[in-house]
């Protein structure tokens, strides 16, 4: 089910939030995690939209492992409704401007952070590479259906990317620090940082995409709706609340 509000204003990740005193921590991506992101950004332009489906699959995915760990952990969700976030956020010079896609999910520690999204731990990645980089983009486009390429297909929209996020709070981790990765479409690394905000999430993560100025389109409600419907209405088991600016 998809819901679309209007909002004014937004908590969002701005560009001009105040990262100079963040200690920031460098790492450079996996050999692999480089050749796929090159892979990605530039041989599936055609395919940009599907960044869509693959954030609101993961953010899915996360918060059925919430409701999972809730089942041997209690302290972890109080089974309040849980939900998927959308915002559209355009930029005060009316340019450009930023999706934030959010969930209530199982969140990420800073360790994880940097192995699921600066390594690549799935079987079959190799295959993927191996024939991706043999082939012309149409061929390369039908692969992605059959692999998925996930995170990464961020970039094909945005050339800059925050990952906010933030585990459960639990008997075991009474108080959990959000961390952000950071990436940029061009960069052979990523940082990986406690959140200058501190914790405004309370539980997930929120991606917040800056979109590239050929990719704007995703701010339209228009166009956002047409391809959660078109991409995800059967895939989300959750509601999605879309918010846009007036
Ligand atoms: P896949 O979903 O096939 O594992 P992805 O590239 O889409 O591959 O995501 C990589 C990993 O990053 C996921 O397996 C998950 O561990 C982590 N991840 C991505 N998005 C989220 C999210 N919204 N919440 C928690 N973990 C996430
Ligand atoms: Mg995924």
């Amino acid at each position: 089910t998809l819901f679309c509000l209007s909002i004014l204003s937004s908590r969002a990740f701005a560009e001009d939030t105040d990262l100079a005193g963040a200690q920031k921590v460098k790492h450079n991506y996996q050999s692999d995690v480089a050749r796929l992101r090159k892979i990605v950004i530039d041989s599936l332009y055609s395919h940009q939209e599907i960044f869509i489906r693959e954030l609101i699959s993961n953010a899915n995915d996360a918060l059925e492992k919430l409701r999972l760990t809730a089942l041997t952990d209690k302290s972890v969700w109080n089974g309040e409704p849980l939900n998927i976030t959308i915002k559209a956020v355009k930029d005060e010079d009316g340019k450009g401007g930023r999706l934030i896609i959010s969930d209530t999910g199982i969140g990420m520690s800073p360790e994880e952070l940097t192995t699921n999204l600066g390594t690549l731990a799935k079987s079959g990645t190799s295959d993927f590479l191996a024939k991706a980089e043999g082939q012309d983009n149409t061929g390369t486009g039908n692969l992605i259906g059959a692999f998925g390429l996930g995170f990464y297909s961020s970039f094909l929209v945005a050339d800059r990317v925050y990952v906010a996020s933030v585990p459960p709070k639990s008997e075991k981790v009474p108080s959990p620090v959000q961390y952000v990765f950071s990436s940029s479409a061009d960069d052979a690394s990523f940082e990986i940082f406690p959140d200058p905000r501190g914790n405004t999430i309370g539980r997930g993560t929120e991606i917040t995409l800056h979109l590239k100025p050929d990719a704007t389109e995703y701010l339209d409600t228009t166009k956002i709706t047409e391809l959660i419907n078109k991409h995800s209405s059967y895939s989300s088991s959750f509601p999605i609340y879309l918010f846009t600016q007036r």
